[in-house]
This record gives C-alpha cells, structure tokens and sequence, in this order.
C-alpha cells in the first residue's frame, strides 16, 4: 500500500485547502518522490515542468506545510534546505559526506543500541532523522 497523490490529495481537502492544479501537482511529485530527497526548490521545478508554468513557491511551501501538519510527510535536513519524506517510509539517519556531498541512509532500527544508551544516560529521546549526521564516506576516508 503506498501513498498516492490521491491519498495526498484527500489530506489537503479534509484540512480544507482549496484543490487547485498547483496543489495537485505538489502532490503528484511528493507521491513519486519514494527514496529521494527533494526539498521545496526541487519539488517547485518538477511541478513547473509537469505543470508547463510557474507556479509561486510559496504554494509548494504552504502544500507541504500542510501535508505535514496532517501527519501525510515530514522533513529532514541534510544540509541547507530541508527535504520531504512521505510519512510511510521507514524512518532512517542520513549519513552526508562532507567532502562528496552523498547521502547514505541507515535504517533507524540499526541504532537501537545508540539510542537506548543516549536515553538510559540522559533520559533524552533523539529524532534520529531530523537531522543528518555529517563525516567522511567510505570511499572519501584516507586509507
Ligand atoms: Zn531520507
Ligand atoms: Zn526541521
Ligand atoms: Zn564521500
């Protein structure tokens, strides 16, 4: 069962904004979106271009504000600009390079054992997605 630009489409009506093509659009390119990261300038130029025009970008920041207020996405930051997830994908910590810029994912249910010991030291529940952590990939590392 994935989401859908429907399913999307049904969230933004019952939180009453008006349907308009640009907010079907908005929604079209988040359901495609499933594995990328795509931040609010991505997704404005993907609509732009399924849509033929150009849309305002403050729509596609207003669509996704309300898609994840009803709990349909949510965000993480990689590095400047935050990008959207559709809420049904497992959540994970992004692993960025900082000195080739690539994006690893590591499924959050690998850092259990990080987790459990930040909790049982602090009493502090993390947000492993929200923010990336940042290093030196593999193929970037000194050997
Ligand atoms: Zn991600
Ligand atoms: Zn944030
Ligand atoms: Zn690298």
């Amino acid at each position: 069962m994935h989401i859908t630009a429907d399913d999307l489409i049904a969230t933004l009506r019952i939180n009453g904004l008006r349907i308009t093509d640009a907010r079907r659009a908005v929604c079209g390119v988040i359901a495609r979106s499933h594995g990328d990261h795509l931040d609010a300038a991505t997704i404005h130029d993907r609509v732009n271009r399924d849509l033929g025009t150009d849309i305002d970008l403050s729509t596609v920041y207003r669509t996704l504000e309300a898609l994840e207020e009803a709990g349909a996405v949510r965000h993480a930051h990689l590095g400047e600009a935050a990008v959207y997830h559709l809420s049904e994908e497992q959540p994970h910590q992004h692993l960025v390079c900082r000195v080739c810029g690539s994006t690893t994912a590591l499924p959050a249910s690998d850092l259990t054992g990080f987790l459990a010991s930040v909790e049982n030291l602090t009493g502090f529940v993390a947000d492993v997605e929200h923010f990336a952590l940042w290093g030196v990939c593999s193929d970037c590392a000194p050997r």
